[in-house]
C-alpha cells in the first residue's frame, strides 16, 4: 500500500488537467484535482469556446447582409443586443463549468478548491480563498496550470483590456483597437468588427500571423481588409492615454487612434507565479515556461507538467493528447490498447478570423526547407454561396507536395468552414497521403472542400 494519500496530484482544472485526471482515475489511480476557480480554464472560460460562440454571433451579421441576394426580405435592420449575448455566453459557460465538476465526481476524482503549491516533489499544500490551507502527498503530481495574457511594458499599460476581459466588456465598443498580429489578435479583430465596431489592428511586423504559410498570410489580410477590418502593418505603439472613457493610442508612424477598447493581444505567458516551482529546484526555460523531457517530466522526479505551461504548442487538443500519453506512462494504457505517444507533426489549427483559415502540416517556406524539390498547387475563387450573396469574398485553397515521396506535406485554407474542411484532411495528411491519392478522391460537388482533390496545375515548383 503506498505511503501517499494519492497516486497523482493534478494543479490545474483546465483542458490538460481534467483529461489527465479523470483517465488516471479510469486506470484505478487515486487521484485529486487542486484548482482556485471555475473548471475548464482558459479553453471553455475565456478562450476557445466563448470565442467560438461569438465568432457565430459576428457570422450572423454578413448572413442577414447576403441573404438579400437570395430574395430575403429584412422588415427591420437587425441590431446586435450585446447584454443577451454576454449573458447567453455566461449561461453556456457556467453550464459546461458544471459538466466538467461532474466529470470529476463521476470518476471519483477528489476536488480541491485553492492554490495549489509544491511544498516538496511529493507534498502539495492547497490554499483556500478564505485562507484555510491543508497538505497532501502524491506519488506524482502533474502541474497543468495553463498560462495568462501577457502584456508588454508600454506607457499607459494600465488603460488597456485583454482577452480575459473582451467577452464581459460592459459596454459593446463601437470602435476597438487591437494590438498584436497572432491568433488572438486577429480572431478577435474580427470577431468584434463582425458584430459591428469599427476596428484596427495594429501589428509590429510585415504581416499578421507570423509563423503560417506566407501566401495564407497575405490572402487573409486582404480578405480581413474587404471586410472592412482596418489592418496596419509595420506599426508599433508608442504610448496610450486617457481621453475622458475613451483611449488615445499613439502609433509609431505618428499617428493617433482614438477608441473605446485597446485590446492587447501580444501573447500568453506560463502560469506559474507561487507554485513552489523554485523552492523544489524544477528548471524553467524562456519567460518561466516549465521544462520538460520526452515523458512529460520536470528536472525533478515525480512532477511532471504539460499544456500551455509548458508552452510547446499552445492549443487545447494537444494539451488533451498530452494528458492522455502521461497518463499511459503513468499508470499504463488501458487493457488492449497500446501506450499513446506524443507526436507534434500534422497538427491541425485554424483561426477564426472572418473568413477563418485552416491549415495542417508544413508551410511552403518549410516545406522547401526541409524537402528542397517541392510542387505548389493553388486556386483561390469565388465561391458558389457569393455569386448571388453579394460579397466579394474568395476563398484560398492550397497543396504543398515533396517530388521525392509525392506526399502532400502541407494543406491550407482560407475561407467558409476551413476549419472544418482541414480537419477531415488531416487524418489524410496523418497517413501519408500522397497527391495521386488526393486525385483520385471523389470530390462532394458543389463544395469549396472538393477544390482539394481538384487541383491539377502546379503553381510553382
Ligand atoms: P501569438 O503568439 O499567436 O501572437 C502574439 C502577437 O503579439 C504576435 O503578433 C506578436 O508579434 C505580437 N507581440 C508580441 N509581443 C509584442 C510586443 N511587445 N509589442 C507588440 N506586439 C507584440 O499569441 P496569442 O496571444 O495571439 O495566442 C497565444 C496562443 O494561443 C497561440 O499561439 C495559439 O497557440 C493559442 N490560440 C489558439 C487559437 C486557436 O486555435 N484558434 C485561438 C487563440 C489562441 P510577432 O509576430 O512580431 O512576435
Amino acid at each position: 500500500m503506498s505511503t501517499h494519500d494519492f497516486d497523482l496530484c493534478v494543479i490545474g482544472g483546465g483542458s490538460g488537467g481534467v483529461r489527465a485526471a479523470r483517465f488516471a482515475a479510469q486506470r484505478g489511480a487515486r487521484v485529486a484535482l487542486v484548482e482556485s476557480s471555475a473548471m475548464g480554464g482558459t479553453c471553455v472560460n475565456v478562450g476557445c469556446i466563448p470565442k467560438k460562440l461569438y465568432s457565430t454571433a459576428a457570422h450572423y451579421a454578413e448572413g442577414f447582409d447576403e441573404s438579400r441576394g437570395f430574395g430575403w426580405q429584412l422588415v427591420d435592420t437587425p441590431t446586435l443586443n450585446w447584454p443577451a449575448l454576454k449573458t447567453a455566453r455566461a449561461q453556456e459557460i457556467s453550464r459546461l463549468n458544471g459538466i466538467y465538476e461532474g466529470l470529476m465526481s463521476s470518476a471519483q476524482v477528489t476536488r480541491l478548491h485553492g492554490h495549489g503549491r509544491l511544498l516538496d516533489t511529493r507534498t502539495v499544500q492547497v490554499t483556500a480563498s478564505d485562507g484555510q490551507q491543508q497538505r497532501l502527498s502524491a506519488r506524482h503530481v502533474l502541474i497543468a496550470t495553463g498560462g495568462r495574457p501577457f502584456v508588454p511594458e508600454v506607457a499607459g499599460r494600465e488603460l488597456v483590456v485583454t482577452s480575459d476581459d473582451m467577452f464581459d466588456l460592459p459596454e459593446f465598443p463601437r470602435r476597438l483597437v487591437v494590438v498584436g498580429g497572432g491568433y488572438i489578435g486577429c480572431e478577435m479583430a474580427s470577431i468584434f468588427q463582425g458584430l459591428g465596431a469599427e476596428v484596427t489592428l495594429v501589428y509590429r511586423g510585415e504581416q499578421i500571423l507570423r509563423g503560417f504559410d506566407d501566401e495564407v498570410r497575405d490572402f487573409v489580410a486582404d480578405e480581413l481588409r474587404k471586410h472592412g477590418l482596418d489592418v496596419r502593418v509595420r506599426t508599433d505603439v508608442a504610448h496610450i492615454e486617457a481621453d475622458g472613457s475613451d483611449r488615445r493610442v499613439h502609433l509609431s508612424d505618428g499617428h493617433t487612434l482614438s477608441a473605446n477598447v485597446v485590446l492587447y493581444a501580444t501573447g500568453r505567458q506560463p502560469n506559474v507565479a507561487d507554485l513552489g516551482l523554485a523552492d523544489v529546484g524544477i528548471r524553467q526555460g524562456k519567460n518561466g515556461t516549465i521544462e520538460i523531457n520526452q515523458h512529460f517530466a520536470t528536472s525533478v522526479p515525480g512532477v511532471y507538467a504539460l499544456g500551455d505551461v509548458v508552452g510547446r504548442k499552445e492549443l487545447t487538443p494537444v494539451a488533451l493528447a498530452e494528458a492522455m500519453a502521461l497518463v499511459d506512462h503513468l499508470f499504463g494504457p488501458a487493457p488492449g490498447e497500446q501506450a499513446r505517444q506524443m507526436h507534434y507533426d500534422h497538427i491541425p489549427t485554424a483561426v477564426f478570423t472572418h473568413p477563418p483559415v485552416g491549415t495542417v502540416g508544413l508551410t511552403e517556406g518549410q516545406a522547401r526547407e526541409r524537402f528542397g524539390a517541392i510542387r505548389v498547387y493553388r486556386s483561390d475563387f469565388k465561391p458558389l454561396k457569393h455569386t448571388l450573396s453579394g460579397s466579394t469574398e474568395r476563398t484560398l485553397v492550397k497543396l504543398i507536395v515533396d517530388d521525392a515521396s509525392e506526399r502532400v506535406v502541407g494543406l491550407h485554407m482560407v475561407g467558409a468552414d476551413a476549419g472544418e474542411i482541414v480537419q477531415g484532411f488531416a487524418v489524410a495528411l496523418q497517413c501519408g497521403a500522397t497527391k495521386a491519392q488526393f486525385d483520385a478522391t471523389i470530390g462532394v460537388h458543389p463544395t469549396s472542400a472538393e477544390e482539394f482533390v481538384t487541383l491539377r496545375q502546379i503553381a510553382r515548383r
